[in-house]
């Protein structure tokens, strides 16, 4: 991506419908929602001389905390570890195990496997390198719809009564599952598309037996629904990160005597609960990615996976970049985004709860994941 200098843009800002709002320069890029695929975006924006504004609607960047934090094993995962590693804790994994809950078979033993991190320091790491390098973040401030010109998107409106209407270039939305379900993306992009939503909790555990720190250990268990595609994220000694349906299933499923991973957790105990709401077919793009003025990344295009949100932010802020030094960001332009997804990601799709069904084995999916290469754009 070719670098450019910041450019001065006229100021928009004054007294609207009896409303001050406040001054600023028109950013060429707004984003979004500041989780991993939002905040690499701002980053990869302003490293590259694009001045962008990041909107995120909690008090926090990183929180509540979204995932137990494994980062797929793929080259642009290798280099992000590489330029983080000095400010956080990022563990290469020594292994993934698929593995019989019942009989403790070793089914899958892959060597390696990516990464694991705390998903909310690594967000707010992304956030921190975003804002050393100019972006301008705005938490509590929520983006209630887009502004719109002739059909084109303009910018955003949010719920800050200081700025209700912000303009951009490019707007990039990053907002998540919440926008496939009911925000941006579900009015803009996924009519039609298949939304099956669930939720339950994340939960940060200590006290954990017999697992070894740097590995992620799942459970296939076809019959049983407490049991299948549960995955044990170890970080520390005695310490991981376990998605639940619930906390008191949770406490219940411990005191189960048939299996190996009630086993293990039989002691341990919860030092943090979060919420979390999950898309069964998360990882499945949606067919629509990009409209006229805006582009959608991560979780909110369809998406799915930390990794996978972060490269589509890079890609289009590549494209946005274009789209902005021709002074044209119409669908268009834009679209070309919409097919580096598809070529970057083809074959090796965050598709999660279909993996077996669609690459056979976790072996050959890692395999295809470990083979994704980010063109330059
Ligand atoms: C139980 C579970 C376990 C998972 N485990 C893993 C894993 O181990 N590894 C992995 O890679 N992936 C995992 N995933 C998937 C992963 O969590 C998501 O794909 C990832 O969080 C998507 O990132 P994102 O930036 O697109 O969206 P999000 O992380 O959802 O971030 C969206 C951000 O936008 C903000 N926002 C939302 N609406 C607005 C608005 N209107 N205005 C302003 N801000 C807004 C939100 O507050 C949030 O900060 C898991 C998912 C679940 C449900």
């Amino acid at each position: 991506m070719r670098r450019r200098n910041q450019k001065k843009r006229c100021l928009q800002s004054g007294r609207r419908n009896g409303i001050i709002s406040i001054n600023y320069r028109k950013p060429d890029i707004i984003v979004v929602g500041g989780g991993p695929a939002g905040s690499y975006a701002a980053w990869t924006a302003a490293e590259n001389g694009l001045s962008c504004w990041l909107l995120e609607e909690h008090t926090a960047i990183g929180l509540p905390r979204h995932d137990p934090g494994w980062l797929i094993d793929t080259a642009f995962t290798e280099q992000l570890a590489d330029r983080i590693k000095e400010n956080l804790r990022i563990r290469r994994m020594s292994a993934f195990r698929v593995r019989d809950p019942f009989t403790g078979e070793v089914r899958e033993e892959i060597p390696g496997g990516g990464y694991i991190v705390r998903r909310d320091l690594l967000e707010r790491e992304l956030a921190i390198r975003a804002a050393n390098a100019g972006t301008r973040i705005l938490l509590k401030t929520r983006c209630t719809g887009f502004l719109k010109e002739n059909g084109r998107v303009i910018g955003v409106k949010t719920d800050r009564e200081d700025l209700p209407e912000l303009r951009a270039e490019v707007v990039i939305c990053a907002d998540g599952l919440h926008s496939a379900r009911d925000g941006r993306a579900a009015g803009e992009i996924t009519a039609g598309e298949n939304l099956d939503f669930g939720s339950g909790v994340n939960l940060e555990l200590a006290n954990l037996k017999d697992a070894e720190p740097g590995t992620v250990e799942l459970y296939l268990a076809a019959a049983d629904r407490d049991l299948n595609y549960k995955h044990l994220v170890v970080h520390e000694e005695g310490q991981c990160f376990l998605s639940f349906s619930s906390l008191s299933n949770f406490e219940e499923f411990k005191k189960r005597t048939d299996n190996i991973l009630s086993e293990k957790l039989r002691r341990a105990q919860c030092l943090d609960v979060g919420g979390y709401l999950s898309r069964r077919h998360s990882g499945l793009f949606f067919k629509t990615l990009v409209k006229d003025g805006v582009i959608f990344i991560g979780d909110a295009s369809g998406g799915g996976g930390a990794i996978h949100g972060m490269i589509q932010g890079q890609l289009a802020v590549g494209v946005a970049a274009r789209a902005i030094e021709k002074n044209d960001s119409s669908l268009n332009i834009l679209s070309r985004y919409q097919d580096l997804v598809r070529d970057t990601f083809q074959g090796a799709l965050f598709y999660w709860f279909f993996v077996r069904k669609n690459y056979g084995t976790f072996t050959d999916w890692i395999e295809r994941m470990r083979n994704i290469r980010v063109p330059e754009v």
